[in-house]
């Protein structure tokens, strides 16, 4: 490719986004050079925005603009039922169903001996004090449904259960393997509203 060095800087930039290879980089590119000058500066001042001010909700990780999250913040949530999810993008997902009511806590990872990724390593010790200091009567594990989800789900279980709160996992149905991210809204909503206990 023999680009102006800015496109080409551009196009450089665009390929590192997740499911981005060099023909959506350019689509992307040109669509960005064609068009007017404020939608384009939008978009670059959107990517600034949130780089300057989202950080983790300081109660559940999921990412916020306050202190806590929209989810955290709301009155309208039932905070003595609690989601467990890995990442942020988890979430999405699941308010699209409507059919969780609760509240969250990020993870911010699942437990991979292979990559060496421990409790310690995440927001574990963060969830056991919220079961004691809040109201928490369940705790719905959903991580991913793959080999570290499963593993992680399986931990949380052991440690959350002798503490007297009611632990479910999200029922099967849900590809195996997968990631929540991708599942569709009907088979999620289902998995949710038919959680199993653990
Ligand atoms: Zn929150």
């Amino acid at each position: 490719m023999n680009a102006a060095p800015a496109i080409q800087k551009l196009l450089d930039e665009l390929e590192r986004l997740p499911g981005i290879g060099p023909k959506s980089a350019q689509r992307i590119a040109y669509w960005i050079l064609n068009t007017d000058a404020a939608t384009a500066l939008r978009l670059a001042e959107a990517i600034v925005e949130v780089k300057e001010t989202v950080h983790f909700c300081s109660r559940c990780f999921n990412y916020a603009q306050d202190d806590v999250c929209e989810i955290c913040a709301s009155d309208r949530r039932d905070a003595s039922i609690i989601c467990v999810v890995s990442e942020p993008r988890d979430i999405p997902p699941i308010e699209r169903t409507m059919v969780f009511k609760g509240v969250y806590h990020v993870l911010g990872g699942a437990l991979s001996p292979m990559e060496n990724i421990g409790p310690d390593d995440l927001h574990i010790a963060e969830l056991l004090r919220r079961l004691v200091t809040e109201d928490v009567q369940e705790v719905v594990l959903a991580t991913n449904p793959n080999v570290e989800g499963e593993t992680t789900a399986a931990y949380l279980a052991r440690i959350i259960k002798p503490l007297g709160v009611t632990v479910t996992r999200l029922a099967s149905g849900l590809p195996v393997g997968g990631d929540l991210e991708f599942a569709d809204e009907v088979t999620l909503g289902r998995a949710i509203e038919s959680r199993l206990p653990l």
